[in-house]
C-alpha cells in the first residue's frame, strides 16, 4: 500500500534563548517547559510551567541575531 506525500509534521513548541532580567545571562529555555527552569547565575525564574506553553519571564532573544 503506498500512501501519498506526508508533510513532515512541524511542532509548534521550540527552544527559546532568554536573557535573565537580572544578570543578563542568556539560557536555552524550552517553550513548553513542564517545571520551573531558574537562571543558572542568580536563580531568577525564567520559565513557569502552564497547561501549555510555558511563561517566559526573561527577555526572549531571537536566536538568528549576532550576539
Ligand atoms: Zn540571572
Amino acid at each position: 500500500m503506498k500512501r501519498d506525500h506526508v508533510p513532515v509534521p512541524a511542532p509548534s513548541s521550540r527552544f527559546l534563548r532568554v536573557e535573565c532580567s537580572e544578570c543578563n545571562e542568556v539560557q536555552v529555555v524550552y517553550s513548553h517547559a513542564s517545571t520551573h527552569v531558574t537562571c543558572n547565575s542568580c536563580g531568577n525564574a525564567l520559565a513557569t510551567p502552564t497547561g501549555s506553553t510555558a511563561q517566559i519571564h526573561g527577555t526572549p532573544v531571537d536566536p538568528s541575531a549576532s550576539a
